[in-house]
C-alpha cells in the first residue's frame, strides 16, 4: 500500500474523505430515533468535521436488544474457534489496507500526527487483534482430581453482551485493547467511543462486518457520556461495562452498576506517573530523551504519561538544561497532516484551556515554568500546546497529584531513595512508574516498594503483548493485553458428574 508523502497529499486524501456519521447498528448506519446530532470539530483547525448522530437511552436500547438477539442464537459464540479466529484475523488485514485512511480520519479527529498513526496507533491494533485472535483456540478448562465416583470439569464461557466506553486519546486503540479480548471471547459488543473522537471506531465495526463478523455482534453508539455512556452503564442486559477514561468517570460506572443490574465493571482510569532518576544511572542523556518521550508523545495525552519526573539532586540542574535543550530537538509541534510533525494539537481548544489553567495554577503554586511559553501554531483555531516543563513543584501543588492530559511535566529533587519512594507513592494514582537505575539490587528494591501496576526499570513505555496493563489505587481494577484479559470477558463454569 503506498502512502502519502506530502502534506499536501495527506490533505487530498483528507479531502477525499467520506465521512459516516451514523450509529452502527445491526451491521449498518442508523441515525439516532430522535434525530439528534452532535457536532464533530477538528482540533488541527477548529473547523466543523462533521455532524453525528448522538445516541441516547432509545438508541442504546436498540443496540443491546441488537446484540442480544445475536447472543441468543449464537451467530458469533457458536461458531468453531477456528472460524472466529479467521474473521478477527481478516479484521486485522482490512484494517490495515485501509491504513491510510483510518490515520487521516483519526489525525482529522482527534488531532495526533498522522505519522504517529501510522507507526504506533495501527500497528498496535493489529498486534492486539492478531493476538487474542490467536488466543481463541488456545483457551483450556480444566478436569479437577476427584473421587473415581465424580467428574469435575472447569469450562470458561463467554458473558453475553459486553458494553464498552473508551476515551479520545488513541480512539481505536483504547477500544480495540477491549474488543479483541470481547469478541475473541464470543461475546457481542455495544461500543460507546469519547463524544471527542467518534469516527474511527465507526470503520472498526464497519469492516468487522466486511471481514464476515455477523451483524449485530459488535454495535456502536456514539454520544455524549452522560447520555448514551450512562444509559450504557445502567442497562439490565448487559453483563459486563469495561471501561478505559478518568477515575472521576470510572466512580460514576461503578455507582450504576450498583444501582442496575450489579454488571462486572472494569476500570482503566487516570494516571500520575513517575519516573525516578538515581545518580548511578547508566546514561543521562539517553535517559533524558527518554523522559522526554515518555510525557511528549501523544502531546501529553497519555494516562501513563511520566508527568512527574523526580531527579536525585546530584544531576537536577543538568537534567533540566539538557531536557529543555533536547525537547526542542525531538518535538516538532505542527499540522498533525504533516509528515514531518511530531506533536499535534490536543483534542479540543476545551482541553487546550484545562491544560493552559493548570500550568497557570502550577506557576501560583510555585512552580518555575522553563520551557513552554508562546509557540507558533499552523492553524490559529487549532488547539495547540507545546511542550511544557515546571521546575520545582511543591509535592501537594495540582501539578503533582492531578492529572493534567497534555504536554506538560514537572521536575523534583530528591536526596535519598526513601525520600523519591515516598513522593512517587504519595499519589492517589498507581498506574506506572519508572527507575532509572545501574544497580540490580537497587532497581529490584525499588520495583517492589513503588505502588504501580507497570513498572519498567531504565525505559518508558516499553513493552509487548504480553504485558499487563492496568493500575493500582484510583488507577483502575483491571488489566488490559495479555491473556488474560480474555478471561476476563468469560465466566467460570464448574460441572461436577455423579457417576456413582
Ligand atoms: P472521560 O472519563 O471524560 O471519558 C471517557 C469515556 O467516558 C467517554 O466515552 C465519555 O463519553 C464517557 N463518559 C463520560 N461521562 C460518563 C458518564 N456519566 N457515564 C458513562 N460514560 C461517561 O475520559 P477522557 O477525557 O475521554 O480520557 C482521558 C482519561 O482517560 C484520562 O483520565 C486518562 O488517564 C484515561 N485513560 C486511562 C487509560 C488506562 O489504561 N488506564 C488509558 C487511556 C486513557
Amino acid at each position: 500500500m503506498s502512502q502519502p508523502q506530502s502534506l499536501q497529499d495527506w490533505e487530498t486524501l483528507a479531502a477525499s474523505l467520506h465521512i459516516d456519521t451514523g450509529l452502527f447498528i445491526d451491521g449498518g448506519f442508523v441515525p439516532a430515533l430522535d434525530g439528534g446530532s452532535f457536532d464533530c470539530i477538528s482540533p488541527r483547525n477548529g473547523e466543523l468535521l462533521a455532524v453525528m448522530a448522538r445516541g441516547q437511552a432509545a438508541d442504546i436500547d436498540r443496540a443491546v436488544a441488537s446484540c442480544n438477539a445475536a447472543w441468543a442464537d449464537g451467530r458469533w459464540a457458536l461458531q468453531a474457534p477456528r472460524a472466529r479466529m479467521a474473521v478477527l484475523q481478516k479484521w486485522a488485514d482490512l484494517i490495515e489496507a485501509n491504513a491510510n485512511t483510518l490515520s487521516v480520519l483519526e489525525s482529522l479527529d482527534m488531532g495526533k500526527p498522522v505519522m504517529d498513526m501510522l507507526n504506533i496507533d495501527i500497528p498496535e491494533v493489529l498486534k492486539t487483534i492478531r493476538y487474542f485472535a490467536e488466543c481463541i483456540d488456545k483457551m483450556e478448562g480444566a478436569v479437577t482430581a476427584t473421587d473415581a465416583s465424580a467428574m469435575h470439569l472447569i469450562t470458561h464461557e463467554p458473558l453475553g453482551v459486553v458494553g464498552a466506553i473508551t476515551p479520545w486519546n488513541y480512539p481505536m486503540l483504547m477500544a480495540v485493547w477491549k474488543l479483541a479480548p470481547i469478541l475473541a471471547a464470543g461475546n457481542c459488543v455495544v461500543l460507546k467511543p469519547a463524544e471527542q473522537a467518534p469516527l474511527t471506531c465507526l470503520q472498526l465495526a464497519k469492516l468487522f462486518v466486511e471481514a464476515g463478523g455477523p451483524s449485530g455482534v459488535f454495535n456502536v453508539v456514539n454520544g455524549l457520556g452522560a447520555e448514551a455512556g450512562k444509559a450504557l452503564a445502567l442497562h439490565n442486559d448487559i453483563q459486563k461495562i469495561t471501561f478505559t477514561g478518568s477515575t472521576a468517570v470510572g466512580k460514576l460506572l461503578m455507582g450504576y452498576a450498583g444501582q442496575s443490574n450489579m454488571k462486572r465493571v472494569a476500570l482503566e482510569t487516570g494516571g500520575k506517573s513517575p519516573q525516578i532518576f538515581m545518580p548511578d544511572l547508566y546514561d543521562l542523556d539517553a535517559a533524558i530523551d527518554r523522559a522526554i518521550g515518555g510525557i511528549y508523545d501523544n502531546a501529553g495525552q497519555v494516562c501513563n504519561a511520566g508527568s512527574r519526573l523526580l531527579v536525585h539532586r546530584s544531576l537536577h540542574d543538568r537534567f533540566v538544561e539538557r531536557f529543555v535543550a533536547r525537547s526542542d530537538a525531538l518535538y516538532r509541534m505542527g499540522d498533525p497532516l504533516n509528515p514531518a510533525t511530531s506533536m499535534g494539537p490536543l483534542v479540543s481548544n476545551m482541553q487546550k484551556q484545562n491544560v493552559l489553567k493548570r500550568v497557570k495554577l502550577a506557576q501560583e503554586q510555585g512552580a518555575r515554568l522553563v520551557l513552554g511559553t508562546e509557540a507558533a501554531t499552523p492553524h490559529a483555531a487549532g488547539a495547540y500546546v507545546p511542550p511544557t516543563l515546571l521546575v520545582g513543584p511543591r509535592q501537594d501543588a495540582a501539578i503533582v497529584q492531578e492529572e493534567t492530559f497534555g504536554p506538560v511535566t514537572s521536575i523534583q529533587a530528591f536526596d535519598t531513595e526513601a525520600e523519591a519512594l515516598e513522593m512517587a507513592n504519595d499519589s492517589v494514582y498507581g498506574l506506572a512508574a519508572s527507575v532509572w537505575t545501574a544497580d540490580l539490587k537497587t532497581a529490584h528494591r525499588m520495583v517492589g516498594a513503588l505502588q504501580a501496576g507497570v513498572v519498567w526499570v531504565n525505559c518508558f513505555g516499553d513493552g509487548d503483548m504480553t504485558q499487563p496493563f492496568g493500575g493500582y489505587k484510583q488507577s483502575g481494577n483491571s488489566r488490559d493485553k495479555y491473556k488474560d484479559s480474555l478471561l476476563s470477558y468469560m465466566q467460570t463454569k464448574s460441572a461436577w458428574f455423579n457417576l456413582a
